[in-house]
């Protein structure tokens, strides 16, 4: 639905999406080798926002990923709406500037801001929380008046708007061939108490659904745009937050991809006791969900327990990943360093963990503190937090000196990214997952814009991977395994997403990229427009 309000005034408003700080889950490093990709995936909340504004309000939409805002295009707006999450701080702040420079109205929504409003001090409206009354009283206010109010007005949503109530996102405002995955919402909110993790204070404990009616429209909608990504991701904090509620989506999704010749593949995030479920992952399988992402966070279970992550090790770590793989879904992982729990014997333990499991991607971040979760509270009360601007890789005072953290960090991703022990994992996957997906009829795939890319992708691996890069022998021998069983889409993925996770951990072993990726002081963009891209973030 939009916005119901009687509406008076018309406005023009300009909603900007900021620009990401590159990590490892993002790929950024990789789109050239696609041709025609710019950014990660398209930003659901303000496409969201987007729609939901009154339909006789004109809007734009720019996504910083892809392409600077211009002066023309801060000249037409009446009013610029921003939304972001704290590692995009830096940008937000920087759009602020600019669209007050240009003499805009400014309103900030979106994560970071409805965790931390006090980072945000420029704007003149924030938006806090989700969809829903704040929103309404917003859109009043800006229909009343343009006139920047002489004190930053804050409306919090006390009453969110359900999510079988949620518009189609406004995909029609962006070009989703620009974008490497595309994205889809499910659900909101998750019933676990990581202590790390903002979602259950942002977003509730209680997942809440939107109907299978509305996803499968917003899958047709993607379908019909020209050059859309063959990836969708669910972008709900847990996907199996609520069992019954994921038992009763696949069905739907299998269907749609019988009745459309399978166009599409699936991923999202989900905790590691989906490996319990062999209903819904029997069903994933067929719906094709190919990837998912796990927050591991640690090898550790003392350390789980440490976090309230007990339900991480509801069944043996590495039995669970191996059920996981047996039913085609390939593992990427979050990890997290810098745990109160961490000895000198973590950062060894994490590393047999890394070869074991045989999971090629694996996002490892410093622990951060966010505002709103129960970590954060301990370390205010036990007086361990530290201010931003420090100039630290972390905003926590870690139980174990700084310098030996970050070199342990620094080790870890070293040893994740080493070329030799990448590739292995991603020869291990062949047999244990890749090996394990259901064969689909390739016909709804099978159309001359996709075979035209799929050629560009395949010329640049075979260029750039396979013969000029300095990992040329351990590409070969894992790209070999996976064609001498029929697995071109995997000889390619696996030299795509090395090319990305290669160049990205040698950045960050000279000290080019943030050692954590919530954090909100996080390095300015790189230029445009091949922007830093967001990790898939380490919440579940
Ligand atoms: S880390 Fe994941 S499982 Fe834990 S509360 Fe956050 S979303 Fe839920």
């Amino acid at each position: 639905m939009r916005c119901p309000l009687a509406i008076a005034s018309q406005r023009h408003v300009l909603c900007i999406f900021p620009a990401y700080t590159p990590s490892f889950g993002t790929f950024s490093h990789a789109y050239w080798l696609l041709g025609r990709v710019r950014a990660f995936m398209p930003p659901q909340g303000l496409l969201l926002i987007a729609a939901y504004l009154p339909a006789s309000w004109p809007v734009r939409f720019i996504d910083e990923n892809i392409a600077r805002t211009s002066a023309a295009d801060f000249r037409w707006a009446d009013v610029v709406l921003v939304s972001g999450m704290h590692i995009q701080a830096p940008q937000i702040h920087d759009i602020a500037q600019r669209a007050k420079a240009a003499g805009k109205t400014t309103v900030l929504g979106g994560a970071s801001v409805s965790g931390a409003p006090e980072l945000y001090p420029e704007f003149d409206y924030l938006h806090i929380g989700e969809i829903g009354d704040a929103t309404d009283r917003l859109i009043a206010c800006l229909d009343d008046s343009l006139t920047p109010p002489p004190e930053q007005i804050r409306f919090e949503t006390k009453e969110r708007l359900p999510l079988p109530s949620f518009p189609l996102p406004a995909y029609d405002l962006i070009q989703l061939d620009r974008y490497l995955i595309g994205s889809l919402q499910f659900s909101s909110g998750c019933p676990y108490r990581c202590e790390f993790c903002d979602i259950p204070a942002l977003y509730g404990r209680q997942p809440r659904l939107k109907t299978p009616e509305q996803i499968i429209a917003e899958l047709d909608a993607m379908l019909a745009q020209p050059g859309h990504p063959s990836v969708v991701y669910f972008v709900d904090d847990n996907f199996i937050g609520n069992r019954k509620a994921a038992r009763e989506i696949l069905p739907h999704l299998i269907n749609w991809q019988r009745k459309h010749r399978y166009p599409l593949q699936f991923a999202c995030e989900a905790t590691l006791n989906l490996a319990k479920q062999g209903e819904v992952l029997s069903l994933m399988r067929e719906a094709q969900f190919l990837t998912v992402f796990v927050g591991i966070e640690t090898p550790d279970a003392d350390a789980l327990k440490a976090m309230r992550k007990e339900h991480n090790a509801a069944l043996p770590m590495m039995e669970a990943i191996r059920t996981l793989n047996r039913y085609g879904l390939e593992v990427t992982s979050g990890i997290i360093l810098g745990l109160d729990t961490d000895t000198s014997d973590s950062e060894g333990r994490l590393k047999a963990f890394i070869d074991l499991s045989g999971i090629p991607i694996l996002t490892i971040n410093l622990l951060q503190a966010l505002p709103r979760t129960p970590l954060w509270d301990r370390l205010k009360r036990d007086g361990r937090l530290i201010a931003d601007g420090a100039g630290l890789e972390s905003n926590v005072q870690f139980l174990r000196p700084y310098d030996e953290v970050v070199a342990g960090w620094r080790r870890c991703i070293a040893h994740a990214y080493d070329p030799e022990r990448l590739f292995a994992r991603f020869a291990h996957q062949v047999d244990a997952t890749y090996a394990n997906r259901m064969d689909v009829p390739a016909r709804g795939k099978l159309t001359a814009r996709n075979l035209r890319e799929a050629a560009v992708l395949g010329f640049n691996i075979v260029l750039w991977v396979g013969i000029l890069s300095d990992y040329r022998r351990p590409f070969w021998r894992a790209a070999w395994h996976a064609l001498s069983r029929g697995q071109i889409d995997a000889a390619l993925g696996m030299g795509l997403v090395a090319y990305h996770l290669i160049q990205f951990s040698r950045e960050a072993l000279r000290g080019e990229q943030n050692a954590s990726f919530y954090s909100t002081h996080g390095r300015p963009a790189m230029a445009y427009p091949l922007e830093g891209m967001p990790a898939l973030d380490s919440q579940p």
